[in-house]
Parts: C-alpha cells; structure tokens; sequence
C-alpha cells in the first residue's frame, strides 16, 4: 500500500483547501446560527467538482475514486463541519445506484444532482429502528406493477430539500431470515403521500437539513426498486462499508482544524509573561493530538484505498470510522480547553467544531455498533 498522494490527488487536495477557506470559513458561523445552508457554495462545489467524486462518469459524476472523495472531505471538514455535512449529504445513498442500480436509473436519478437538478438523501432511520436496523417497519406492499409504502423516517439528511429519497423498507416480514426481508426503494419527494418536517435545534451541524419523513401510501413504479427485492439489508451493509470511511474524513478533518486553531490560539495567547505555546505542559498536549490525528488518518486511508482496490473491509472501515470520530471527540475537547474562557464563546470558531463533533460518534452507526463489528470479527464467534 502506498498512501503518497499522487500529482492528481494533491491537486484536488489543494482545490478543496482553496475552496474550504475561500467560501466556508467566513460563513460557517452564520448559517449554523439560522440553521440554513449558502445555496451559492453548494453551486461553487458542484461546479468544482467536489461532491460525489466517486460516482462514474457514465453518472455524470467526476468518476474518481473513495481516496479523493476522502481528502476533500478532510479538507472541507478542517473548515466548516456544518457546510461540509450538507455538501457530503448531496449524493448520500448514492453507492447504492453504483453497486446495485440499473444504468437508467443511475443516469436518471444521479446525473441531475450534478446539474443542480435533483438533491438525494438515504432514509433509514424510524422512531423505533436505529441501531438495530432490521427492525426498520415501514412497508412496502406490491399491488400490481406498483409498490405501496407507509411508515414514518426521522433525522434523515435532505428530508425537506430531497427531491428523491432512497426508502429502505420492509417488503418481506416472513422470509425465514431477518437479513432478506427489506429492500431499497427510490422514492421522488414529490409524490402523492410524501411529507417530510424540518427537526430542529440540532446541537451541531446546524445549517444541515435534518427531517422526519412520513410515508402514505406513497406509489412507486417497480422500476423504482434499487437492487433486488429482500436483498436491502446486504445493500445497506454494502453502503455502510463506504460511508463510514467519510465519516472518518470527516473526523480527521474536524479535528485537524480543531488543532490548527488551538496552535494558532496558542501561539499568541501569553500569559506568565509567555505565549502559552512555550509551556511544556501545553506542547505535550498538542502532541498527543497531533499523534491522533496522524493515526486517524492512516488508518482513513487504508479504508478508502482497500475500497478503491475492490477489496472493502468491513472491519477496517468499522476501526476507521470509530478511531476517527473518537479522536474528533477527544482532539476538538482539548483544543477547546487552550482556548481557555474563550472557546467557549461562540465569537471561536472552536465552539462550533465542539458541537460538531459528537455526532460523529452517533450516525452511520454509533461507535457501540462499530466495536461490535470489530470484535465479533476479531472473535469469529
Ligand atoms: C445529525 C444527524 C443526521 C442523521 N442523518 C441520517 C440520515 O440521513 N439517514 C438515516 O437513516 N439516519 C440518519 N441519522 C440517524 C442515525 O443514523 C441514528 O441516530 C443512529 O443510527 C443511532 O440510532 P438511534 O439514534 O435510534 O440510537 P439507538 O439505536 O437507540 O441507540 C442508543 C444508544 O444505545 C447504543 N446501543 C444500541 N444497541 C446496542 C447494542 N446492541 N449494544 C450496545 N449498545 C447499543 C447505541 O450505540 C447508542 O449509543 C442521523 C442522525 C443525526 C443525529
């Protein structure tokens, strides 16, 4: 395994890091508080072609790989974690049409998102399943060449502003194994029965849309099946072994930034007559971070590379996932702390990455859910 960038891959590093602190950091403060998002930025992103790297040309997507979808979700996180989570929402879910779909409906659904034409969102969630996702109720009925759904979704990105939401639903409660009773469907927001209701008050990530969905007899043609019928759970799976390596990104990058702002802060906050910075005890904290960080990030990319090599390891995106977002968690705390009084003014950007970062360690599978991966594989039993 080789983790130095290539020529290309630096190029887009250094495109995103442009991007980052042209357009995110003076704003990021502002839409967190009215927990909006810059439509502007968004348009920039897709015009730069910083979103959805990974999807196929073929899809209208840039056609790279998960490493570069990686590095600019660092980049972008190392500046605003809000801004970042709406623009890495654009096309969540979208693996699903690489893996699964047909070429019409990849063409279809996915191509107009690059165009600004179409936001995705992938609604898992319900009141009653969230870790435990076999539990997922909403059903699905066939009724001739349509597809009937009711049931209720909650804190699904893009809720109100998807134009598709990808559905996963229970199609068959009596298939002898839990693993092959639910399925994946594309569900156009627009249809007869779709309502979705903002959820606010987010503790971070404000300016990211959150809602609950509910589903009435919402029809679907059959063609709006992603994948085979009884096969969702081992699609969602598939998923997971993706997301979670940018949910590592984003780790890595919040709390890089955390770290950059604590060094920065440290440097010129003087107090003993010196900058805080010169103090043995400060520099041995920002060693331990600076450490994290690093390992976070290697173990970052071994995901997105074992992905990019057609060999995802399930166990390995799992350690990524939960590394990083602990480290977040950890790294953004003590960078708080050298802010001193500071930091805990929301005048420092540090405040905001705080709030940020604890999600880190809840969605696309709770770190409890990723030790229990880790384990049973370690333990085999
Ligand atoms: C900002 C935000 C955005 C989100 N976006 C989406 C989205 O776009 N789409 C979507 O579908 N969902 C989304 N979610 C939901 C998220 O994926 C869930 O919150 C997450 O899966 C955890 O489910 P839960 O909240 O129901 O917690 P629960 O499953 O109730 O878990 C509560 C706690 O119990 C622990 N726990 C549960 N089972 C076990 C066990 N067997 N052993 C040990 N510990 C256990 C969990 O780890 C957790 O710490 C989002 C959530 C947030 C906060």
């Amino acid at each position: 395994m080789d983790f130095r960038l290539t020529k290309e891959q630096k190029y887009i590093q250094k495109a995103a890091r442009e991007f980052a602190k042209g357009e995110l950091a003076q704003v990021g403060r502002e839409y967190d508080l009215n927990e909006t998002y810059p439509e502007e930025i968004i348009k920039k992103a897709r015009e730069l072609d910083l979103i959805g790297l990974f999807i196929p040309e073929k899809f209208g997507g840039p056609g790279l790989g998960y490493l570069e979808q990686a590095i600019v979700l660092e980049e972008l996180w190392k500046v605003d974690p809000g801004i970042s989570q709406q623009l890495c929402s654009l096309t969540f879910g979208a693996e699903e049409f690489i893996l699964f779909g047909t070429q019409d409906q990849g063409k279809k659904f996915l191509e107009p998102i690059f165009t600004g034409d179409a936001v995705m969102g992938f609604a898992i969630t319900e009141p009653d399943a969230g870790s435990d996702t076999l539990s997922a109720s909403t059903l699905a009925v066939k009724e001739g060449n349509e597809w009937v759904i009711n049931g209720s979704k909650v804190m699904i990105g893009n809720g109100t502003k998807g134009t598709f939401m990808l559905i996963f639903a229970l199609t068959d409660p009596d298939a002898k194994s839990s693993a092959k009773r639910h399925s994946i469907f594309i569900v156009e927001t627009d249809r007869e029965g779709y309502t979705a209701e903002p959820m606010h008050g987010k503790m971070g990530l404000r300016c990211s849309d959150t809602a609950a969905i509910y589903l009435n007899n919402v029809r679907v043609p059959e063609e709006n099946l992603l994948g085979k019928q009884g096969n969702g759970f081992h699609q969602l799976m598939a998923f997971f072994d993706r997301s979670r390596a940018y949910v590592s990104a984003h780790g890595v990058g919040l709390a890089q930034g955390a770290l950059d702002m604590a060094v920065k802060h440290i440097k010129g906050r003087k107090q003993f007559g010196k900058p805080i910075g010169s103090f043995q005890g400060v520099q041995f904290k920002v060693a331990d971070m600076a450490v994290k960080v690093e390992l976070a990030r290697n173990i970052m990319y071994k995901a997105a590379w074992l992905l990019d090599n057609g060999t995802p390891d399930t166990h390995v995106t799992a350690m990524a996932k939960m590394y990083a977002a602990r480290i977040a968690v950890e790294v953004v705390d003590e960078a708080l702390q050298l802010h001193g009084g500071y930091g805990y003014f929301d005048d420092y950007d540090i405040e905001r990455f705080y709030r940020a970062a604890k999600v880190l360690e809840i969605y696309e599978g709770a770190k409890e859910i990723e030790k229990m991966i880790i384990g049973r594989t370690i333990i085999g039993l």
